[in-house]
């Protein structure tokens, strides 16, 4: 199969694009014979006919079918129709390559036609190879912007690179701080929105917190806090922003699929916080209130909507996840 593989290929590509145009697909009719279509198969060095009955497209014959049929000899006398790959599914090329993953999944298809509006033949892909496609194509893509996200306070000196650094740290956790968001935010917020990817924002606020000072001290109170983002750091992916945005309170800005992963990964979070024994056998609880990141949201629209589903936690009885998702 001619694909062109060079073109940057995302989600919401349309199908047709893959092919190259100079590509055309052979037709046969259902009721010629096997043996013809093998001429074809090395004469032209295809690997691939479109097998149609009274101009309806019905079936493929693919070179892999040809070399099992031709096993046996006695089959080059018999109609093609008998070893095509039938029925025949087709989807138009303005079709995006998403949709017609999520289809192919669906209805469990391996191999499906693509034709223009017009019913003429443009080219025949397997769900292995589509996929293969979009995974070459778009992890770098992916990974190139993000490392881009990640340098860009290498893209100034040294130095001013030491002093952005330091002003977007937070000195006590060592994680991030609330201008770290500011920064990043706008730029995942694109990467989103260009590769179909959800965005989410995780806050969480630290439960009766000043209680643990008041019955154990400041510098306990310290300590809980710089344990806690440790437990956090390591229930997070890399590529995930955690930041400290003030006193006990945390959000993290996460790419996942859906939002019932990330519900499921802040309940992990969530109960793994319960059950560790802090320094001089202190226990906290944690409320969390998540929210999705839209298209043309601010960071402030997001904290916002944020702080609403927390305050719905701790007005819930706290120690618990609630989310806002629009
Ligand atoms: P709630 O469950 O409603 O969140 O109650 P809370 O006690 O956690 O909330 P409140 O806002 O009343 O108190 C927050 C406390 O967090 C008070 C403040 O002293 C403490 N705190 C904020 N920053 C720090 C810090 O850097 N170190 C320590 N040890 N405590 C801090
Ligand atoms: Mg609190
Ligand atoms: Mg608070």
């Amino acid at each position: 199969m001619k694909i062109t593989e060079a073109q940057a290929v995302n989600h919401s590509t349309p199908i047709g694009n893959l092919f190259s145009h100079e590509r055309v697909i052979s037709t046969f009719e259902s009721d010629v014979l096997l043996e013809e279509v093998l001429n074809h198969f090395s004469t032209y060095s295809t690997d691939v006919v479109i097998i149609v009955d009274q101009a309806l497209s019905i079936g493929i014959l693919t070179l892999k079918d040809m070399i099992r049929a031709i096993n046996d000899s006695n089959n080059l006398s018999r109609p093609v129709k008998e070893f095509m790959t039938a029925p025949l599914h087709t989807f138009y090329s303005n079709m995006s390559i998403a949709d017609v993953l999520d289809t192919m999944n669906d209805a469990r298809y391996e191999k499906i036609v693509v034709t223009h509006d017009t019913d003429e033949l443009v080219g025949v892909i397997d769900r292995r190879h589509l996929l293969a496609l979009c995974y070459t194509q778009l992890t770098p893509l992916i990974k190139h912007e993000y490392n881009m996200i990640q340098s860009m306070m290498g893209l100034v000196g040294e130095g001013e690179r030491k002093l952005l650094k330091m002003a977007t740290t937070d000195t006590l956790t060592g994680i991030g701080n609330r201008r770290l968001l500011e920064e990043v935010f706008n730029a995942h917020q694109h990467l989103g929105e260009r590769y179909g990817i959800n965005v989410y924002l995780l806050m969480f606020d630290i439960d009766d917190f000043k209680s643990i000072n008041d019955t154990y001290g400041h510098n306990i109170g310290d300590a809980v806090l710089k344990t806690l983002t440790e437990i956090v750091s390591k229930s997070i992916r890399k590529s995930d922003i955690f930041i400290r945005w003030g006193g006990e309170e945390f959000a993290i800005l996460l790419r996942n699929s859906d939002s019932i992963n990330v519900l499921k990964i802040a309940e992990q979070i969530r109960a793994r916080i319960e059950t560790h024994c802090f320094e001089k056998n202190v226990h906290v609880t944690c409320s969390f209130g998540l929210t999705s990141v839209n298209i043309g949201d601010t960071l402030e629209g997001v904290i916002e909507r944020a702080d609403q589903a927390l305050y719905q936690a701790k007005k819930d009885g706290k120690n618990t996840v609630r989310a806002e998702i629009v």
